[in-house]
């Protein structure tokens, strides 16, 4: 594998025999730095528990050095224009696929994702940055004659130093929700990747500085709850951007706004899919496995709970054919840890013991090869009662959890009361079911036949209640109000002309 910056995380497998990769480093002003830490974590790849590296854990001290830098950029990054800033972008995308391959297989081996997963979280980065590269095109003020010879115009100005704190499920997609768009709207950013995948964002720190990004724009610190406190509670950072779980986001939230912070934080999910006798039944069968299964079931998108209303046991057959063809170390990738391998399985299990039944049963999955990789099987739960634990939390594993009302309103009342909000899917081929599901559902992305509704850009991802916590999304056009403050201008140009304002 190839990087971009000598000594960022190159892969030597003939000059260590213990660890794949050099320890991870984190990225200030442009440059790869060692973190004086007595605490640093192993990165082991889920795939087959192969030691990857090292991550330090930072210390508000190097999260100061940081800030140093971003500051220190902002004057000149703020003030280029945004058509030459967004140069940065198109190269930058250009870059993520040349390294494609190099990249996916980072992803892949520090996250235990499928290869073919991976690459998909590229080409969404890719997507991403596309977006961002139109910003000059969207945020073009508003300009009017508000009275004779007095003009009001509006522009969009950065915040200053942003961050921007990630999760491990999608080690390049997530944090591209955040770098291209913050970065191409004037801000410089300190992002703080899972301490559980970090290898990926030093390889996009290498390409973004290829692409000619600054020195300073773009820092990474990396480490974990000591520096997430640290961001927000610093006095330099305007704004905090986070992506992870509901009981971060709230602490996240909390702490940054009581710091007079702006901030969006989103958190877990719970998704819900409603299936309808009338929904046809292989597409659907198709969608419910793979929208449970895809990225080993850890995407806060994946459906895990599915309502089924009426008589659905010819798909809940199919649903179980799915299954059965997705296999661990194949077309399906491991779960993040032994930790969440026992949670996901314990979860299971308690389901079992109160009387759901095990259809298809993805416990105890191991890979040939691969002993000491996290696998957990496909796994389909059907009489699951919305009071069990597996029906009412997030499990963030390839378990699709089955309950049986009669009624549309009886699944509804199961969605809304969920506490997260961040999607819900209907299948039915009938438009007006579809119509009053859309309308009902307490979620902020909604799909009709659609397994994962995520939308693409340009419109904004971003979910409700639980799942996210402060105001607007955190891509698309909605970001664009949560990187940047409207500055509002009222200029008259020919003083000389003796009008007076509001005349
Ligand atoms: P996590 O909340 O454990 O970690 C997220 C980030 O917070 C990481 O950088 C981590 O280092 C940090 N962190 C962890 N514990 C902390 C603590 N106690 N104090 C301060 N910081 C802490 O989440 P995860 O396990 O990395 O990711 C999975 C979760 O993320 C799932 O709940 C998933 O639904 C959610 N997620 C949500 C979205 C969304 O768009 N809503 C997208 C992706 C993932």
């Amino acid at each position: 594998m190839q990087q971009a910056i000598p000594g960022a995380v190159i892969s030597h497998p003939n000059l260590s025999p213990i660890m794949k990769y050099q320890p991870v480093r984190n990225f200030i002003n442009g440059a790869f730095v060692d973190v004086k830490t007595p605490r640093s974590l192993p990165v082991v790849s889920p795939l087959d528990g192969t030691l990857l590296s090292t991550v330090p854990m930072s210390s508000s001290s190097d999260l100061a050095q940081a800030v140093v830098a971003a500051k220190t950029a902002f004057p000149s990054w703020s003030k280029m224009p945004i058509k030459e800033r967004v140069q940065v972008f198109f190269r930058y995308k250009r870059l993520l696929e040349q390294r494609q391959d190099e990249l996916a297989a980072v992803i892949q081996e520090e996250n235990g994702k499928t290869y073919p997963e991976a690459v998909a979280e590229i080409e969404k980065s890719v997507e991403l940055t596309e977006f961002a590269t139109s910003m000059p095109q969207l945020i073009t003020g508003e300009v009017l004659e508000v009275s004779k010879g007095v003009e009001c115009r509006t522009e969009h100005v950065p915040l200053g130093v942003v961050a921007s704190i990630v999760p491990f499920n999608f080690p390049a997609m997530v944090p591209n929700w955040t770098i291209p768009n913050a970065l191409a709207l004037g801000n410089c950013m300190i992002i703080k990747p899972s301490e559980k995948v970090p290898l990926t964002l030093g390889y996009l720190a290498g390409i973004l500085k290829e692409a000619g990004l600054p020195d300073g724009v773009f820092n990474i610190v990396n480490g974990d709850r000591e520096i997430v406190e640290a961001i927000c509670d610093h006095p330099g950072i305007d704004a905090v951007s986070f992506v992870g779980s509901t009981k971060v986001a709230k602490m996240v939230y909390q702490r940054a706004t009581s710091n007079y912070k702006r901030c969006l934080a989103l958190g877990g999910a719970k998704n819900h899919l409603l299936v309808l006798p009338d929904a046809i039944p292989g597409m659907t069968a198709q969608n419910v496995a793979a929208s449970m299964s895809g990225c080993a079931g850890q995407r806060c998108m994946a459906a895990s709970a599915m309502v089924a209303v009426g008589q659905v046991d010819h798909i809940v057959e199919k649903i179980c054919e799915e299954a059965r063809k997705i296999i661990p170390g194949q077309n399906l990738g491991a779960v993040i840890s032994s930790e969440a391998k026992e949670r996901i399985e314990s979860y299971i299990s308690e389901a079992e013991k109160r009387g759901a039944k095990v259809l298809v049963d993805g416990r105890r999955a191991v890979v040939q090869g691969k002993e000491k990789g996290t696998y957990v099987g496909p796994t389909v739960i059907d009489y699951v009662k919305p009071e069990m634990a597996i029906a009412r939390e997030e499990v963030f594993g390839p378990v699709i959890s089955i309950m049986r009302t009669n009624t549309v309103d009886e699944a509804l009342e199961i969605q809304n009361s969920n506490p997260y909000g961040n999607a819900a899917s209907v299948f039915t081929q009938s438009g007006g079911v579809a119509r009053y599901v859309m309308e009902r559902a307490s979620a902020g992305m909604v799909g009709v036949n659609v397994g994962v509704p995520v939308p693409r850009e340009p419109f904004s991802f971003g979910g409700w209640n639980e799942s996210r916590f402060g105001v607007g999304d955190i891509t698309g056009k909605s970001s664009i109000e949560f990187w940047t403050k409207l500055k509002k201008n009222t200029i008259k140009w020919n003083p000389e002309a003796g009008i007076n304002w509001m005349s």
